[in-house]
């Protein structure tokens, strides 16, 4: 994998206000996968990545097979009383279809147990009658009822899993139902996260009268690890370039990609956009986008360096909307688009034309309630919500009752 250049992230001149639209479009045209290869078994790969497409070794069901528990004979039966005669073997799951059923008679046959020559349908147990080594039913049943075909499910050669994906429980069944034993996926994106600021103080720390204690970290550990990558936490940097550059050198050596909160923007005291210009390789993105403050995009010795306002709630919603899928693309996942859904508001609001508004939100009694406040300080809002709501870059007015879109928490992979 090449790396990335140092003006990956540059924006063309007279760039202003970049819609949220055209930001992605950019960070999806100039990301790529930054992450190498390993073999894993496949109960092993849970929410791994795949690197290459994975097709079906064998057919499934592999031979067609009966779907119940019955008699299997050739050809189905029209109307009226019927009597076969059984022959004396059975075919249970797992046994070889070897022998052949003569015309005329029926075998036994349990669900899953394929169909041995000479039968092509079966009739469920419950509805014959045994009698005199024979069964006896009444018609009609079609040729054909209650087995499978071969193949019917996945073909030899099908595509069952593209690379890219994010192998599933229901996607390791499918793997092994076809017999897949080890895939080939990616190798987990470390993640650094650090975050900047004199006025940060830790855990279990006196905090002096100014001072905050360190949300962003632990919230962007969490998403970080919510989206499938790996947290490596690089813990808080005081607002000090030489303190800032060696972190960010630290962070160079044992992440795939960093993410910064707080000090990126053009202040006095932002070093992190301050660092990245330095190195010839930043691009202070203005997104038009509430909330949010301009997203400090670099590289940082290859590395690429996601600068988040240190604001929680613009952390937080630029992680998501921005992050998620960057972060999906180099891990070598596709490129995901938030899932949202149109749901009825419980609220009214009119917003201006010229950016996109999200709203921390969630649903009850199946309306959209938005947070009581908009305020970007409010962590509490973030804790209240159960996901966003995204209003359009256009002017709009929601009253109570209108259809607006809810991403939930998930709907962004987190
Ligand atoms: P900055 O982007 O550094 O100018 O910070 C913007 C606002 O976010 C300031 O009020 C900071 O105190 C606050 N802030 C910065 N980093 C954090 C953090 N890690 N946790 C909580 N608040 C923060
Ligand atoms: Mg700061």
């Amino acid at each position: 994998m090449p790396p990335l250049k140092n003006d990956c992230f540059a924006l063309p001149p007279g760039v202003h206000w970049t819609p949220v639209d055209d930001a992605l479009a950019d960070l999806r045209s100039r990301l790529s996968c930054v992450v190498g290869t390993e073999t894993l078994p496949v109960a092993g790969a849970l929410d791994r990545i795949l690197a290459a497409d994975i097709t079906a070794p064998r057919a499934h069901p592999p031979l067609p097979n009966t779907a119940v528990d019955g008699y299997g004979f050739l050809n189905g039966r029209g109307e009226g009383d019927h009597h076969i005669p059984l022959v004396a073997q059975h075919m249970p799951a797992g046994a070889t279809p070897d022998t052949s059923v003569p015309a005329g008679t029926a075998i036994r046959i349990l669900t899953g147990a394929a169909l041995p020559p000479g039968v092509d349908t079966v009739i469920l147990q419950e509805d014959v009658e045994l009698r005199d080594g024979a069964i006896h039913f009444s018609g009609p049943i079609k040729q054909g009822a209650n087995t499978r075909k071969a193949g019917e499910d996945v073909n030899v050669g099908d595509v069952i899993a593209k690379a890219g994906r994010k192998l599933t429980a229901a996607d390791l069944a499918l793997l092994s139902a076809v017999g897949v034993q080890n895939v080939e996926t990616r190798r987990p994106l470390r993640v650094g996260i650090l975050s900047t600021g004199d006025e940060l103080v830790q855990p279990g720390e006196d905090a002096g009268p100014g001072q905050i204690y360190d949300s962003n970290r632990p919230m962007l550990r969490g998403l970080i690890t919510r989206l499938g990558h790996v947290p490596i936490d690089l813990g808080p940097v005081p607002d000090d370039r030489d303190a800032l550059r060696a972190r960010l050198d630290e962070a160079a050596t044992k992440a795939d990609v960093i993410f910064t909160s707080g000090g990126a923007s053009a202040g006095d005291a932002d070093h992190v956009s301050a660092l990245l210009n330095e190195a010839g390789a930043m691009a202070l993105w203005r997104i038009a986008i509430k909330p949010g403050r301009p997203l400090a995009l670099g590289i940082w010795q290859g590395k690429p360096v996601f600068g988040l306002p240190g604001n929680p709630v613009a952390a937080m919603v630029c992680t998501l909307v921005f992050g998620a899928p960057a972060l999906a693309t180099l891990a070598g996942a596709a490129w995901a688009e938030p899932e949202g859904f149109m749901v009825p508001a419980a609220f009214s609001k009119a917003k201006k034309a010229g950016r996109r508004e999200f709203l921390r939100a969630r649903i009850r009694g199946g309306r959209v309630e938005v947070f009581a406040s908009e305020g970007s300080g409010r962590i509490s809002g973030l804790s209240w919500a159960e996901g966003l709501v995204e209003l359009p870059d256009e002017a709009m007015s929601v009253a109570q009752g209108d259809m607006v879109r809810f991403i939930p928490w998930g709907g962004f992979g987190a």
